[in-house]
């Protein structure tokens, strides 16, 4: 019996809220399918996705390109441990650090595995290269930053809900300012410090773009200082602001850089869209003097560099180059502010529009606290559109890439409708 077929929206919210830990607060939405831009929930009411999984599904539900090169691997060979050689981790490694322009990849799962995965990797380059002593080093973070959930991150959140009643948390981080090149030039001048990891635009914290030159300040301060600069682009990167990478600045290569990103990091940190959100992979780029700091048996999972991965990966990462997916963040994120910002003229509610390619978000014209980006996101939901707030007054607007004009058109069409009917 297909049990799933026969159970309502309303059947399977109970039963996750029944038999799931209570970790989430989802919009009350149950989704069965998905294809391009649009997802259908379980009556097949047909719906945009503006959220597109936080920016894991670029490249568009269930892409043809990705779904086949998963199919045909899956039925070749998924799992060999890293105990083995598997005869797609070369190539795969070849073509992504190609691809981006570093001499070595470091495979792993997801998001929050990858940051681990750098931080522990800046420590190591501390104390084997730069010769801070045992046990000093330290990681600088910014202010309203998200880099995942284990306890290495929440250490360095200022979110009460990531990190209250989680304690102790892990020595070695400060935070300062994010945005501020000064604070960042103070901090470093501690001998101690191994590096400094940022978002190049803060997604979770709603969609905050720094002032022009502050990334490539903050490369330049890490150089002078010795640190290694960070970039967390598990949400930024993979076309989603318009560029390959949001540290690709404002170099004009294309959707596929074949330079190097103008702000090139010390470590680069990718996930969510490198499988095109099919399952989970991610990323840690660096070159031979920092990635060299690690020996067989000193980092690593079971699952990372799995041959379904790879081959998973590399269509991904084809689609992003094939279909210019950048190109068109960047195109419509233009239309699409746009559009908002004449919205933000006619309405009292929305406040503000602001992001870079197809990261975007609104503010709303009441408190942080407040109900109503929530209400507004089930409103829109009702009309055809789903999208998450991030806090109680920002909602983030991040569609698949593969979004046309029209299509996005439609999209403002339903956002412009919504808000202006509940304002009323
Ligand atoms: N880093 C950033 C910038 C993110 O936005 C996220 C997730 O939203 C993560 C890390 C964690 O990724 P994951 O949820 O795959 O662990």
């Amino acid at each position: 019996m297909d049990t799933q077929t026969m159970l309502s929206s309303q059947d399977l919210m109970q039963m996750e809220d029944k038999y799931g830990a209570h970790n989430y607060h989802p919009l009350p939405v149950v989704l069965s399918r998905g294809e391009g831009v649009f997802v259908w929930d379980v009556e097949g009411k047909k719906y945009y996705d503006f959220l597109s999984a936080y920016s894991a599904v670029n490249q568009g539900h269930c892409h043809p390109d990705i779904i086949a090169a998963l199919n045909n691997q899956a039925k070749t060979l998924t799992l060999t441990s890293r105990a083995f050689y598997n005869d797609m981790l070369g190539p795969y490694e070849k073509y992504i650090t190609e691809y981006f322009g570093f001499d070595k990849v470091l495979p792993i799962n997801s998001g929050v595995e990858a940051v681990e995965t750098a931080l522990k990797l800046c420590r190591k380059w501390a104390y084997e290269k730069k010769g801070i002593p045992s046990n000093q080093a330290k990681i600088i973070f910014a202010s309203g930053n998200f880099h995942g959930r284990t306890l290495a991150v929440i250490s360095a959140s200022q979110d009460p809900n990531a990190r209250n009643n989680f304690g102790p948390y892990l020595p070695g981080v400060d935070v300062i300012n994010y945005n501020d090149l000064e604070a960042l030039e103070k901090a470093l001048q501690d001998s101690n410090v191994a590096g400094f990891i940022v978002e190049p635009i803060q997604g979770e914290a709603g969609v905050f773009v720094p002032d022009e030159g502050y990334l490539s300040g903050a490369k330049a301060l890490c150089e002078k200082y010795n640190a290694l600069f960070i970039a967390d682009e598990v949400q930024t990167g993979i076309a989603r602001t318009g560029r390959l990478l949001a540290t690709c600045g404002n170099c004009d290569c294309g959707s596929h850089c074949e330079k190097r990103p103008e702000i090139k990091p010390d470590i680069l940190i990718l996930g969510k869209a490198l499988s095109g959100g099919v399952f989970p992979v991610s990323a840690v780029l660096a070159n031979d003097d920092i990635m060299m700091c690690i020996k067989p048996g000193e980092h690593g999972s079971t699952f990372g560099g799995n041959p379904l991965a790879c081959a998973v990966a590399i269509a991904a990462l084809e689609v992003v180059k094939n279909e210019n997916l950048a190109e068109n963040a960047m195109a419509l994120g233009k239309v699409f502010r746009s559009r908002m910002q004449s919205l933000v003229e006619k309405s009292d509610l929305v406040k503000l529009v602001r992001g870079k390619g197809l990261l975007n978000a609104i503010v709303i014209n009441d408190t942080e606290d407040s109900k109503t980006a929530w209400n507004l996101c089930v409103a829109m939901k009702d009309n055809g559109l789903i999208a998450k707030p991030t806090h109680g007054n920002i909602i983030r607007f991040a569609p698949p890439l593969v979004i046309t004009e029209e299509q996005l058109h439609a999209c403002c069409d339903i956002i412009e409708k919504t808000i202006l009917a509940y304002e009323k």
